[in-house]
């Protein structure tokens, strides 16, 4: 009996970000598009137990699910394509594999055994990728691996491939990304870098069924045909992976190219609907042909590199085209704004939003845009820290307790209007320990957040470790800063806003986790609407 789950592994080759996450992303969203249930799964070969850990520097942001998991940011792309919560089991690292064996061993439920790479944690690694499927929730797994085939970190990753394909039940084939470089001074492409790295897959003894090639420029069927002839594949197995102007482009793109068809044949499953993306391209269609422009500020502390921020940068484009408006996203370093040049720095943003983030670098410029944007009438948007930062600003400038402040950053403040959770306190190890995951939130109705979401109780993500200190809640209300937001089991502070101000929301979970683009963040779509309409009232001002 053939096994009832389908499985693609989708493996890398030539150098890494060629954007393995995206392809896999998109050839799950024409299968999904086609009726079939589709999850994908990330192998990450790092020792990291799991991304929580990274400075953002490292990986880009760190992504959280519902069940509380820190995970690689790719999940957030398979979660914004597909539309489909992923979970703990969908990201899994070699320390997560280790951890576990280890764990065993010292049970000693080897029973005496030389606990091995092979096979003990190559059958954790099939184990892990079999959970999804045994599951029994999904047609097709597809399983990325991370990094670039040859790397020695790969090496069990690709050899447990090697083993599922060769296992009897097991119906699986293997995608190869690889780049195939344009050289300018010849004029021409260039396959050879993918020759070599099908044959590094060869040595490890894995066949890829499918090649697609990461191209600059419009692949010719000569060079499709000289790659299929020297990697042993068909030519209509060749796929081209063309540059794309959005990513979420790819899934068209991927359709013309007939990769869904080809995975479908080669997994002998049917394929007579035409996938229709027809919601999908709506949103697309909008992205493309925006009616209006806004300008927004993304103030952080990590903007040298823009992963740190994908999910918030992929929430302001879905919350974009929702409101048919073209979002310029101004990266700014929190580090570099001050009370002083504030002016100079934000004065042509029609919408401020301030990221999440940990620790004391940035944190006094993030507490100056955001006294800026309150006093100035600015559309803001705080997140996380941003929120904390928001509370520290209004305790600071309104209530006049200057030396307000986050425990976070100064212990010993006399003011801690942000402080260590209560259920944080005899925490001491760092990894998976925060407040992590969903939770429930009450909503008041009269608030800009139940504008956005027209309904009271919601769920939305969490990643921190401080909280509102609920002693200064009644001094903050007084002075118009209020909890429109409240977690109904602990009492914790989940939002704040300003009344007296056309929007300014500080949340403390995470919305940029769900939106997708099908479903764009409702507190988005409104903060783009905010700055949008703010932005046209001072255009009028300014003519009259
Ligand atoms: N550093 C803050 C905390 O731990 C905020 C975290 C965040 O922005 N994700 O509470």
């Amino acid at each position: 009996m053939p096994s009832s789950t389908k499985y693609i592994f989708v493996t890398g080759g030539v150098t890494s970000s060629l954007g393995k996450g995206i392809i896999a992303a998109s050839l799950a969203k024409l299968l999904q598009a086609r009726g079939y249930s589709v999850t994908i799964q990330k192998l990450d070969p790092y020792i990291n137990v799991d991304p929580g850990t990274l400075n953002p520097y490292e990986h880009g942001e760190c992504f959280v699910t519902d069940d509380g998991a820190e995970t690689d940011l790719d999940l957030g792309h398979y979660e914004r394509f597909l539309n489909v919560s992923t979970s703990k089991a969908n990201n899994v690292t070699t320390g997560r594999i280790y951890q576990y064996v280890i764990d065993k061993e010292r049970e000693g439920a080897y029973l005496g055994k030389t606990v091995q790479v092979i096979p003990h944690i190559t059958d954790e690694i099939k184990r892990r990728i079999k959970l999804l499927g045994n599951t029994g929730n999904y047609d097709i797994v597809i399983t990325e691996i991370g990094g670039t085939v040859g790397d020695i970190e790969s090496l069990p990753y690709v050899e447990a491939v090697r083993q599922l394909k060769w296992e009897p039940n097991f119906d699986c084939i293997v995608l190869h990304l690889t780049l195939v470089p344009f050289l300018a001074a010849s004029g021409e492409l260039k396959t050879k870098p993918t020759q070599h790295s099908v044959k590094q897959l060869l040595e490890s003894g894995v066949q890829p069924d499918i090649l697609a090639l990461r191209t600059e420029h419009k692949l010719t069927q000569g060079v499709k045909e000289k790659v299929a002839l020297f990697c042993n594949i068909a030519p209509e197995a060749v796929i081209q992976a063309i540059d794309a102007s959005s990513i979420y482009d790819v899934p068209n793109l991927m359709k013309a190219e007939g990769l869904d068809k080809v995975v479908l044949d080669k997994l002998s499953l049917p394929h007579n609907e035409e996938p229709l993306l027809t919601a999908w391209n709506k949103v697309l269609d909008k992205i493309k042909n925006p009616k209006h422009t806004v300008n927004i500020g993304l103030v952080g502390k990590y903007i040298e590199l823009k992963d740190s921020y994908k999910s918030i940068a992929e929430a302001i484009i879905h919350a974009g085209a929702n409101n048919e408006t073209k979002v310029n996203i101004h990266w700014i370093h929190s580090e570099g704004v001050n009370n002083d040049n504030a002016a100079e720095k934000l004065s042509n943003l029609d919408g401020i939003l301030v990221a999440p983030g940990f620790g004391e670098r940035g944190i006094e410029g993030k507490i100056a845009t955001i006294k800026y944007a309150r006093e100035k009438q600015i559309p803001f948007f705080g997140i996380c820290l941003g929120m904390q930062a928001a509370v520290i600003e209004f305790a600071r400038n309104v209530l006049n307790h200057a030396d307000s402040h986050s425990t976070e950053m100064e212990a010993n403040t006399t003011n801690p209007v942000i402080y260590l959770m209560e259920e944080q306190r005899a925490i001491t190890e760092k990894g998976g320990t925060m407040r992590l995951g969903a939770y429930p939130c009450k909503i008041l109705e009269n608030s800009n957040v139940f504008d956005a979401y027209n309904e009271t109780n919601i769920s939305e993500r969490h990643r921190h470790r401080y909280e509102f200190n609920n002693k200064y809640k009644e001094e903050f209300e007084t002075a118009g800063m209020k909890a429109t937001g409240i977690n109904p089991d602990n009492n914790l502070v989940e939002i704040v806003e300003i009344e007296d101000h056309p929007w300014f929301v500080g949340v403390q979970f995470h919305p940029e986790y769900k939106s997708t683009v099908i479903n764009p963040h409702p507190l988005f779509v409104n903060f783009i609407k905010a700055s949008s309409l703010v932005k046209e009232q001072n255009m009028q001002t300014a003519s009259n």
